[in-house]
């Protein structure tokens, strides 16, 4: 065996010694224990006899074993943008991108974020990202967007969209059906149907979902979102009977108890991008009320335009959110909360089998032998952070975080080790980004480029500063 920098693709790998977190139905966390990868499945959780010839070692002791991340919803081609929305509310987002400058991304563009964004993914161990691609306003887009996704060494479902155009008009075209057929069956690039049901009595969204049914493809729609999805969305898709167990519902925030009870009869899931609600105003993060119904639940980045593209921020917001909202309506009864509801075994299981389950894999997001082997290896002995390492689950949740990434495998081959992308160039992927960045600031001048990025603050105060002491009168200016 031998443990070289680069490790060749198509031999065995063991990884040696690590505490595993299985997330199997019992959620069995194993220690020092090995797992063995043959070609693209784990072929043995646990020490056995001698390894196959060639096998490639990676130490694991001092680190922790995973299923690799999944993220149900990230608008990959935006990535380009990278913290550009930082300040954005869910307003500002949709006049820049859907009513003024989305449509100047050329398909060059949609490949560049979406390489960017698979590589991001893979470097914090997301080793299946549902790209939720509704910038796709022509074939040559979609092509874009689905040969970054194909070059590139994660695991992928392009959740088709175009916000350019009705759903039931790019649904209807033969373009789109050639693109699904072309792209059918491969395991590594699942396909979805990815629209927005907006309310209108009309249902206009029903050819959508009767193509989408029609070609045997899950649809994802943003539902629950304050201002744009809601309710009667819901309604209308649960009476024409479009709700169906492979439906993953967005956000899934600002809805009341009847969709949630839909959702639930129905069998959906719904991918939570708590970092997203937070700031964006789509509603509470609503783990705490879909936790009520029994509702599944993934998480997601959203867009890296605004967040991190990271699951460990993810779980760790998602936790604190839930809790918080625990505090906060026992506070408001004059209670205590006394037992957290929410835990981190939980949050850990909706980031990597959650994941999973709502994509209808049920070999993805386990660490048990048969399954695929998509791994993450998180171990850095140069971080005090590293030890001790007591809790494995709340490590994850609340210590954890990119930089200790080890190693990452997608499909039995290491794309990530001793901290590093395999074989990217990443050179060249700046380089396009920065192509895109030049096209889009040309494109939309640099005034609007630099007022898109400064959203204006409102000047109204709505409640006293303590520490301001000149503009303090007294109680009553209070709630002005
Ligand atoms: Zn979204």
């Amino acid at each position: 065996m031998n443990s070289p920098r680069e490790v060749p693709s198509g031999r065995p790998v063991l990884l040696r010694g690590g505490t595993v977190l299985t997330m199997d139905d019992a959620r069995t966390v194993l220690h020092e224990t090995d797992v063995l990868v043959v070609d693209d499945r784990i072929a043995r959780v646990g020490s056995g006899p001698a390894v196959p010839e060639g096998t490639v070692e990676i130490e694991a002791r001092g680190g922790i074993v995973m299923p690799g991340m999944v993220d149900t919803h990230r608008h990959m081609w935006q990535t380009a943008m990278r913290g550009y929305g930082a300040d954005w509310t869910l307003a500002q987002y949709f006049v820049w991108y859907y009513l003024e400058h989305g449509r100047h991304f050329r398909p060059q563009d949609v490949h560049a974020g979406n390489t960017l964004a698979a590589l991001e993914a893979l470097e914090a161990g997301v080793t299946t990202v549902v790209d939720w691609s509704h910038g796709l306003s022509t074939p040559e887009h979609a092509d874009a967007a689905a040969d970054a996704l194909l070059g590139s060494p994660g695991r992928y479902v392009l959740a088709y969209g175009n916000i350019h155009q009705a759903p039931a008009e790019w649904t209807g075209t033969p373009e789109f059906r050639a693109f699904v057929e072309r792209h059918r069956g491969n395991d590594r690039l699942g396909l979805q149907v990815a629209f927005d049901v907006t309310g209108d009595p009309d249902f206009p969204e029903r050819p959508a979902f009767e193509v989408a049914r029609e070609l045997g493809l899950a649809v994802t729609t943003h539902a629950g979102v304050w201002g744009a999805t809601g309710d009667n969305g819901v309604k209308l898709m649960h009476e024409n009977g479009f709700m169906t167990p492979e439906t993953i519902y967005v956000h899934g925030a600002s809805l009341s108890e009847d969709s949630y009870q839909r959702i639930a009869a129905t069998g959906g899931s719904v991918s939570v991008s708590t970092e997203s609600e937070q700031s964006a105003g789509q509603g509470y993060p609503p783990t705490w009320r879909l936790r009520a119904h029994d509702i599944p639940v993934s998480l997601s980045m959203d867009s890296s335009v605004w967040w991190s593209g990271d699951l460990f921020s993810a779980m760790r917001s998602t936790l604190g959110a839930d809790r918080s909202r625990q505090h906060l309506e026992a506070q408001s009864r004059g209670e205590t909360v006394t037992h957290s509801a929410l835990r981190a075994p939980q949050v850990v299981e909706w980031a990597t089998r959650g994941g999973a389950r709502a994509l209808g894999r049920d070999d993805l997001g386990q660490v048990v032998p048969g399954a695929k082997a998509d791994l993450v290896l998180l171990r850095n002995d140069d971080s005090p952070v590293s030890f001790p390492l007591l809790n494995p689950y709340g490590h994850v949740v609340f210590q954890a975080q990119r930089g200790d990434v080890h190693t990452v495998l997608v499909d039995g081959r290491v794309v990530k080790h001793e901290h590093r992308l395999v074989g990217v160039d990443l050179a060249s992927v700046r380089r396009r980004s920065e192509e895109t960045v030049e096209h889009l600031r040309s494109t939309v001048g640099e005034e609007a480029w630099q007022a898109g990025m400064n959203p204006d603050i409102p000047e109204s105060k709505v409640l006293d500063n303590p520490y301001t002491y000149t503009e303090f009168r007294d109680a009553s200016t209070r709630g002005r």
